[in-house]
C-alpha cells in the first residue's frame, strides 16, 4: 500500500483517480479548494477509511505530516469557460500550485505526476500531435492562462527532475468526458448532453468542422495509473485518437439521447483550435495502454448521470 496525495481531488478526473487508488488498496489524501471541484464527487471515496480530504489551496504552502509515496497534481481549471472567468487562478494553480506540490514531493522523496494538457500544442499545425511537436501557442492569447501555465508547469517538473533527481511523470491529457462533469462546465459534451436532454438546440460554435478526439474517463484513469506505475519520465499523450468534427459529435449526441433537439450555430470563440488528435504511439508502445471505450458507448455510459442532473 502506498500513501498518495491527489490535488484537485473533488474534480472530475481527481475524484475518479481517488476512487481507483482506493480500490487498489492505497491510502489517499485528497486536497481541493472547491473552486471548480464538487465534494459530492467524493461520495464513494468517503466510504473508505483510507481516504481523507483537506480543504486547501495548493498555491499556498502545503504541509502533510508523515511519509508520501506519490504526489499527483490534478488541481486545475480545465474548462475554457472556467479559465476565461478565472485567468489568474488558472495561472496560479498551474505555476505556483505546481511549484508547491513539487516542493512537497521533493521533501517526501515521492514520485510526482503532473497532469498537463493537449493545450500545450495550442492550435496545432501538425495533426495528430506527437509528443515531439512543440506547439503553436499564443502567449498573449485568450487561452494563454491555461496553455502557458501548463507549459511552465512541464518546465518546472523537468527542472526538478534534472536538479533534484525527482522521479516524475507528465501526462498530456486530451479531451476527456464522462459522469461527474459539471453541468455548467461549458465544455462541449456536458453542453450538448444537457441541451439534448432538455430539448434545447445544440450550440455548435463556428461551422462545427473543427475536430476533437474524446476519451472516456475510465480509459483515461487506466492510462494515468499505468503511467504512474511505469518509469517513463518524458511527457506522454493520454487520450483517444478517434477524431470527430463537432458537427459529427452533435449528431451522435442526438442519436444516443434520442433527442429531437435542433442545432444552432454560435460564434466560434477566439483562437479555438481547429484540430486536435493525440498520436498515442508512445503510450501504446511504452505503457501498453490504449483506450477501449468507443464514443457512442462512453456517451451511453454517461447518459444516466446527465439525465439525473438536468
Ligand atoms: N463547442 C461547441 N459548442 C459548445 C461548446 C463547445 O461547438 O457548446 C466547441 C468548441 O468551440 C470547441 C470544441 O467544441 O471547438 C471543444 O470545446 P471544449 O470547450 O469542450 O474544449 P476544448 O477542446 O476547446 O478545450
Amino acid at each position: 500500500m502506498s500513501r498518495i496525495l491527489v490535488t484537485g481531488a473533488a474534480g472530475f478526473l481527481g475524484s475518479f483517480l481517488c476512487d481507483r487508488l482506493l480500490e487498489d488498496g492505497h491510502e489517499v489524501i485528497g486536497m481541493d479548494n472547491r473552486v471548480s471541484g464538487q465534494t459530492e464527487n467524493l461520495e464513494d471515496a468517503f466510504y473508505h477509511d483510507r481516504f481523507t480530504l483537506y480543504e486547501h489551496d495548493v498555491t499556498e504552502f502545503i504541509h502533510i505530516s508523515g511519509e508520501l509515496d506519490a504526489v499527483l497534481h490534478l488541481a486545475s481549471l480545465a474548462s475554457p469557460v472556467f479559465y476565461r472567468d478565472h485567468p489568474i487562478k488558472t495561472l496560479k494553480v498551474g505555476a505556483l500550485g505546481t511549484h508547491k506540490t513539487l516542493g512537497l514531493a521533493k521533501e517526501k522523496d515521492a514520485t510526482y505526476l503532473f497532469t498537463s494538457t493537449s493545450e500545450v500544442y495550442g492550435d496545432p499545425e501538425v495533426n495528430p500531435q506527437p509528443e515531439s511537436y512543440r506547439g503553436n501557442v499564443d502567449p498573449y492569447g485568450p487561452r494563454s492562462c491555461y496553455d502557458e501555465s501548463k507549459r511552465y508547469g512541464e518546465s518546472l517538473v523537468r527542472a526538478y527532475r534534472d536538479k533534484h533527481e525527482l522521479d516524475v511523470r507528465v501526462a498530456r491529457i486530451f479531451n476527456t468526458y464522462g459522469p461527474r462533469m459539471r453541468l455548467d462546465d461549458g465544455r462541449v459534451i456536458p453542453n450538448f448532453m444537457k441541451q439534448a436532454l432538455t430539448g434545447e438546440d445544440l450550440t455548435v460554435y463556428g461551422d462545427g468542422e473543427q475536430t476533437r478526439s474524446f476519451c472516456y474517463v475510465s480509459d483515461l484513469i487506466d492510462g494515468l495509473v499505468a503511467l504512474l506505475e511505469s518509469d517513463v519520465e518524458e511527457p506522454v499523450n493520454i487520450g483517444n485518437p478517434d477524431e470527430r468534427s463537432i458537427n459529427e459529435l452533435a449528431e451522435i449526441v442526438l442519436e444516443v439521447t434520442g433527442s429531437d433537439s435542433g442545432i444552432t450555430h454560435e460564434e466560434l470563440p477566439p483562437q479555438d483550435p481547429q484540430v486536435r488528435r493525440p498520436d498515442i504511439s508512445k503510450v501504446r508502445s511504452e505503457l501498453g495502454w490504449e483506450p477501449e471505450v468507443s464514443l457512442r458507448d462512453g456517451l451511453r455510459k454517461s447518459l444516466g448521470y446527465f439525465e439525473e442532473r438536468v
